[in-house]
């Protein structure tokens, strides 16, 4: 029971810790953070449960940058944009997939969209001050 108890606990961390930031953090980036106030906590456990999140649209996953998967707590649609010099994800609360379109294109090539995604890549704003 006690172990149960623990094990939701950190689930509800684990969970908690990815909609506290807007960083599209990884799963590296949790296993740190929780770290401090769960020692027993493993990267594996961590691993399990994003992939649980992510599979139950919980939370989302933006796709791998610089080697490492990136999650988002926020499932409001959003597109991303990733810097090609610091690899940081930015927010762009903004929808460039045109649903019209999308039901046009379902029907021309007799499809069914369930999700569209779109990334930009380019170079931040801190990045764009230091290379000026
Ligand atoms: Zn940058
Ligand atoms: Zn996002």
């Amino acid at each position: 029971m006690e172990k149960r108890r623990n094990y939701s606990r950190k689930r509800e961390a684990i969970l908690n810790a990815v909609r506290s930031t807007t960083s599209h953090p990884t799963a590296d980036w949790i296993y740190e953070k929780l770290k401090p106030e769960y020692p027993d906590l493993s990267l594996g456990t961590v691993y399990r449960n994003l992939a649980q999140f992510k599979e139950d649209g919980t939370i989302i996953s933006i796709g791998v940058v610089n080697g490492q998967e990136r999650f988002d707590g926020n499932v409001k649609p959003h597109t991303h944009f990733v810097c090609s010099e610091c690899g940081c994800v930015l927010d762009v609360p903004e929808e460039f997939i045109n649903p019209d379109r999308m039901a046009q294109i379902e029907k021309e090539y007799h499809m069914r969209i369930d999700s569209a995604d779109l990334l930009l890549r380019g170079i931040c704003p801190d990045c764009f001050k230091k290379i000026r």
